[in-house]
């Protein structure tokens, strides 16, 4: 049995449909998360749905019941989710489980982003199991910038704070792919640091916008300062806020470029390619 966590969200749900594509029988997976009516779907397609909070270990227990592997797909309670993910690897290790695999982010033994210390943290807690692990270090989502495209295109520009920085950015999908590849693989590696095959700067990232829409977008570096300041002024949360500056002066550094080639290796095929995913968000506001 394969324990997914996060399945009521949008990484997990489509890890659960990859282990389906690949074959997996629909009774030897277990999709778990708070919100459950969210995939009442994929019980009708036969998967097991088991609803467990974090922050309740007698849930985790009951829904990690039986479980040889599980995917702990972190929890989006920055700052808090070190003692929730604890919780479910104890609950991994309670129920028995001989893989515990977690969904951590790139380059996450030497980055120094504020997003890199939970998942620092939740790796030593992983390791310290003394479980079988495997450790998923997801680059950034695609979807981070795709789904920005109407801001870029209202104001006819990028903003950052990630200088020349590139980022190997690549779908959910194809992250989901891989970690689906990786829980369904006899002896995963312990770690794989998962990007898309090609990096790309944020100046890049605006070209390809300005290409696929035919409108004038630039991209604009600001000091982390300014651009957190514009950011809480559009109304985002300024915790949030410092949070993405950070992250954009993290990807500045580096710590988001991954050339590992382990996400096209894990998937057998080219990941897809940033200017694709932009195209294809330019054409779905249309
Ligand atoms: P979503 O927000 O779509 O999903 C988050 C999942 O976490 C949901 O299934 C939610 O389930 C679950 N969750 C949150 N809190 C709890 C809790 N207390 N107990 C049980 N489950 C919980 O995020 P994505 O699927 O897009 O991304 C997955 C994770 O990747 C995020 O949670 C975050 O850690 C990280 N991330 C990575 C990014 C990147 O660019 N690489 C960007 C953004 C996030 P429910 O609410 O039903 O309990």
């Amino acid at each position: 049995t394969i324990v997914v966590t996060g399945a009521t969200g949008q990484l997990g749900r489509l890890v659960v449909e990859s282990l389906l594509e690949r074959g997996a029988p629909p009774a030897d997976i277990v999709a778990t998360g708070r919100a459950v009516d969210r995939i009442a779907d994929l019980a009708d397609r036969g998967v097991q749905v088991r609803q467990a909070s974090y922050d309740d270990p007698a849930s985790l227990a009951a829904a990690f019941a039986g479980a040889d592997r599980v995917l702990l797909v972190s929890s989006d309670a920055v700052g808090q989710r070190l003692a929730q993910h604890q919780n479910a690897i104890d609950a991994a290790k309670a129920a028995g489980a001989e893989l515990i695999a977690y969904t951590s982010i790139a380059n996450a033994d030497r980055g120094e982003m504020m997003l890199a210390k939970d998942h620092g943290a939740t790796e030593q807690a992983v390791i310290a199991s003394g479980l079988p692990y495997t450790l998923l270090r997801n680059g950034w989502y695609l979807e981070n910038y795709a789904g920005q495209i109407p801001t870029y295109l209202e104001h006819g520009a990028v903003l950052g704070s990630a200088g020349q920085g590139r980022v190997s950015a690549a779908t959910r999908a194809d992250l989901a792919d891989a970690a689906a590849a990786v829980l369904l693989t006899e002896q995963p590696r312990p770690v794989y640091e998962l990007g898309g095959d090609t990096g790309f700067t944020l100046a890049e990232l605006a070209a390809a916008v300005a290409d696929a829409s035919g409108r004038e977008v630039t991209y604009q570096d600001l000091p982390a300062e300014q651009y957190t300041q514009i950011l809480v002024g559009a109304g985002v949360p300024a915790p949030f806020a410092e949070v993405l500056a950070d992250s954009d002066l993290g990807l500045g550094r580096g710590e988001l470029e991954v050339t590992s080639g382990d996400l096209s290796a894990l998937l057998g095929r080219p990941t897809t390619p940033m200017p694709e995913a932009v195209r294809v968000a330019v054409g779905a506001l249309t």
